[in-house]
């Protein structure tokens, strides 16, 4: 059986899986070309984003790190091996995932991204949310925890906890849990980790969220209020870990990008 769905810009007209992911190679093409912000000169690949084209379920973490930058690949260092082993704990693999990130680009030194940058690459990962229509997006840390809220509430006092937003046009269940980097060198942070991993097949499981029944478009997300200008203090619960993508290093493998969809 074919999935269609009602186009959320065009309603009536209808896109099937195929078309959608055929929409999102040409994101990513255009993606891979991008000079939006000034990380386009220090990087060495686009890392778009991989996995299943028509998941259910979306990853997104914080910015490529050194291994990510040379291979484009998301997650591909010691913190993605700990998601592929959480993964696997619940009977899933990449294939059946795609695992994006906030930024596309490796910050120099993995510095945290900065606002403009954010600001710079969101409509890249909205356009991915659009267009791979996930039931759930698991944000991974406080970067796309509080992008995709619209909120400065850290991690901390988030993880675990599953509501519903309206990310452009579409309704989908967030569910922040901690970034695997930070749990890598922390066993209790782990095993919250892993609890709130093992949530993820009864989410998967619920209903759909009702999708809203008006195509307004929704206020975008604004950077600056999620992330705090430089002087202005962080919330109290800000997650303590600077940049995850810090903890992966791992040598160079070479990719077909145009490979990354399932
Ligand atoms: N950390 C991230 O947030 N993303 C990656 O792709 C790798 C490490």
């Amino acid at each position: 059986m074919v999935a269609v769905t009602a186009c959320e810009y065009h309603p009536g007209v209808v896109s099937t899986a195929a078309e959608r992911r055929e929409q999102l190679k040409q994101v990513y093409l255009e993606a891979s070309a991008c000079t939006r912000c000034a990380l386009a000169e220090t990087r060495t690949t686009v890392v778009f984003g991989a996995g299943n084209a028509d998941a259910d379920l979306m990853f997104v973490g914080e910015a490529p790190g050194a291994n990510e930058d040379k291979q484009g690949l998301p997650f591909v260092g010691q913190a993605g091996r700990l998601l592929d082993r959480l993964l696997a704990e619940i009977g899933l693999e990449r294939g059946d995932v795609f695992i994006a990130n906030v930024l596309k680009c490796r910050p120099p030194g993995n510095r945290d991204p900065r606002p403009q940058e954010i600001e710079a690459c969101r409509d890249y990962l909205h356009r991915q949310v659009e267009l791979i229509e996930p039931r759930v997006i698991c944000t991974l840390g406080n970067f796309s925890t509080k992008l995709l809220r619209g909120d400065p509430t850290g991690i901390s006092r988030l993880h675990g906890q599953a509501e519903v937003h309206v990310l452009g046009h579409r309704a989908v269940r967030l569910f922040p849990i901690y970034h695997p980097a930070a749990a890598l060198y922390t066993p209790s942070m782990l095993e919250t980790l892993r609890a709130d991993f093992a949530r993820l097949p009864e989410l998967l499981a619920m209903e759909p969220p009702p999708q809203p029944e008006v195509m307004e478009p929704v206020p975008e997300i604004e950077p600056e209020a999620a992330f705090p200008p430089d002087g202005v203090p962080a919330p109290a619960d800000a997650d303590p870990i600077g940049s995850p993508a810090a903890a992966a290093e791992e040598p160079p493998v070479s990719v077909d990008q145009l490979g990354l969809f399932e």
